[in-house]
């Protein structure tokens, strides 16, 4: 990559969230090796963001290339419309397994925030199937479930898109986030908003969808399991649907497998992604209950309306497949507790700085939130220069080291981290 790629690239590429006339730097990666990124210039960086939650293994793992490269070989596509392939059952098989009791049913797409169409719309093909007109969501403001528009319709009202697309979103129902933290006393006057809002609208309510425990890009808020609980229990009572969207959350990034064990409940509907595949590819999964399945099957439309061309893809099932096996098979709990333990020992003393308000760890993830926003471009800059990854937003510098980070690679993170507030 020389300057001229660079060039092009701020010139004709879009990235994530950034403007096309003043584009911020965008740093040339050309590999990467465990929790490492190789820079085009020779230079490594330690990885605070597993890309985006991802590469919970590390990068150019060679248990996960060899099940690529095994499945390539086999065959990397195939339509799932009237074919089925192993690749995609033993991954289903795994899933059922492991995820939360009565989910039993699922369907495979490949993003994020196709996931959450989908448990969307079985949320509403449900209630169809079940002759009332129930289309509206209750959410969590705070909350983010994605950038497609069923998705964003569901993500915080205020720091989001909503303003851009007045009038195009479904206008749903917000009540205010859960107040209690993680490890804060409980206290049942959290869920007064949720309750009064039940009581008003249920009659119109579909489902509820939230992040379970840590409302992740809506602003790095951990809270109390037993909301989630009393969630749960509104949800039975008023015969709501429970969605929980772990697709941050999933793979033991909280210090359990699934957010919803801290708070030992099942949802009606679960959605997966990101860690997935450790970050391979891009692949997601909505998995539901026996009887959202056969409701939603049993009504005028008699299936469920919704078929994605690379549905089920088995090179990016091999690949989950593979991932799933490291994850499982590993000591993954004393891991990931290690990494909370050290987070928490190098990071909490930073509470005490001026320009702090707060600082959180809960199992592989360590926020540090400022008073003020920060400057990305800038911070980032001072970032690569320390040898590290991370990539802050808002007031946000946050990070969620992938698994097999060594002690050492994780205090030149929080050391970093350190730094830019001095
Ligand atoms: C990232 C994320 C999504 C969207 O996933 P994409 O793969 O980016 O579409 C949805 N929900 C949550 C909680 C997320 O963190």
């Amino acid at each position: 990559m020389d300057r001229s790629d660079i060039e092009f690239d701020a010139k004709h590429i879009w990235h994530p969230y950034t403007s096309m006339s003043q584009p911020i730097p965008a740093y040339p990666i050309v590999a990467a090796q465990g929790a490492e990124l190789i820079m085009a210039n020779g230079k490594k960086l330690v990885d605070g963001m597993s890309s985006w939650w991802a590469t919970i293994h590390g990068c150019n793992h060679s248990v996960l290339n060899q099940a690529a490269i095994d499945q390539i070989n086999q065959m990397s596509h195939v339509m799932f419309g009237g074919i089925t392939h192993p690749p995609a059952i033993s991954l289903c098989r795994k899933l059922v397994t492991i995820t939360p009791e009565p989910l039993e049913c699922v369907f495979l797409a490949d993003s994020g925030s196709v996931a959450v169409e989908v448990a969307l719309k079985m949320a509403l093909q449900y209630w169809q199937a079940k002759g009332e007109k129930r289309q509206r969501i209750l959410t969590l403001r705070h909350g983010y479930h994605g950038d497609t528009f069923g998705a964003m319709a569901v993500c915080d009202p205020d720091n989001s898109m909503h303003g851009l697309y007045k009038g195009y979103l479904p206008p749903h129902i917000f009540v205010d986030a859960p107040q209690c933290g993680f490890y804060d006393e409980w206290d049942q006057r959290d869920l007064a908003p949720l309750e009064q809002q039940l009581a008003k609208n249920h009659r119109e309510i579909a489902a509820i969808i939230l992040e379970p425990i840590v409302q992740g890009a809506g602003g790095m808020r951990f809270y109390h399991p037993e909301y989630l609980k009393g969630v749960r229990i509104l949800c039975d009572q008023y015969g709501i649907l429970l969605i929980a969207d772990e697709i941050a959350t999933g793979f033991g990034r909280t210090g359990k497998l699934f957010a919803c064990h801290h708070a030992d409940i099942s949802p009606d509907i679960m959605c997966l992604g990101k860690a997935l595949t450790g970050g391979y590819m891009t692949l997601s999964a909505t998995i539901t209950t026996r009887h959202v399945a056969e409701t939603i099957s049993n009504g005028d439309a008699g299936c469920f309306m919704h078929g994605p061309t690379f549905m089920g893809n088995p090179l990016a099932c091999a690949v989950a497949n593979a991932s799933l096996k490291l994850l499982l098979d590993s000591p993954w709990q004393q891991t990931i507790a290690n990494i909370e333990q050290q987070l928490m020992a190098e990071l909490m003393p930073l509470a005490s700085y001026s320009s702090v308000q707060d600082v959180r760890v809960l199992g592989a993830i360590g926020v540090i939130e400022m008073k003020q926003p920060v400057n990305t471009a800038a911070l980032q800059k001072v970032f690569v220069e320390a040898g590290v990854w991370i990539r802050p937003f808002g007031k946000l510098i946050y990070v969620m080291p992938p698994y097999i980070i060594t002690p050492e690679q994780l205090s030149k993170i929080t050391s970093a981290m350190r730094m830019v507030l001095n």
